[in-house]
């Protein structure tokens, strides 16, 4: 509260507001919200035994392509998930140009192998249950699962894209040794 202003009673409305939104941003956006200092904001909060900590996120950028959440964006404009999608659709339009140019046995032996190519992935990261968390606790699970999350990602589209190219060169060479 600035010198001189007149302390204003805080409503029923306000005090709920102020619950729900205490910790799920930065204080100064707290205090914006409601239309008050910083400081009456940390006072009430004090006073009703609600705290204002806030998780600032790791994953605070969003990809225009997929829209998660993510710890990066790349010089592409998307993120790492997305880029490595765009190149296993790339290696897996490529192999469909080589299986046409394969002669029928070639062709009816890469298609049966199609399947075991797939190596098992790793479990997908399961999302956190946050209820009964405090705000700042739900915030930093939830950041910590889109990590994970996006780790993952990386991962198992790193083995796919792997598993795509290494495909694709041994069809090249047997069609180049036709
Ligand atoms: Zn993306």
């Amino acid at each position: 509260m600035r010198r001189g202003e007149r302390c204003r009673p805080w409503t029923a409305s306000e005090e709920r507001r102020l619950a729900e939104i205490a910790g799920t941003m930065p204080r100064r956006e707290v205090a914006r919200a409601l239309r008050r200092s910083n400081e009456a904001v940390r006072q009430k909060a004090s006073r009703m035994g609600v705290s204002l900590r806030h998780w600032e996120p790791r994953c605070s950028e969003t990809c225009p392509a997929c829209g998660m959440a993510r710890t990066e964006l790349r010089a592409s404009g998307t993120c790492r998930p997305c880029e490595l999608r765009a190149l296993v659709a790339r290696a897996e339009s490529e192999t469909a140009e080589a299986m046409e140019r394969l002669g029928p046995a070639d062709r009816a032996v890469y298609a049966s192998t199609e399947t075991r190519l797939q190596s098992a992935p790793d479990p997908r990261p399961a999302p956190p249950r946050t209820e009964g968390m405090t705000p700042y606790r739900a915030a930093r699970a939830r950041d910590a699962y889109r990590e994970a999350l996006e780790r993952w990602e990386v991962r198992t589209l790193t083995r796919l894209l792997k598993a795509r190219r290494r495909r694709l060169e041994r069809m090249i060479k047997k069609i180049s040794n036709q």
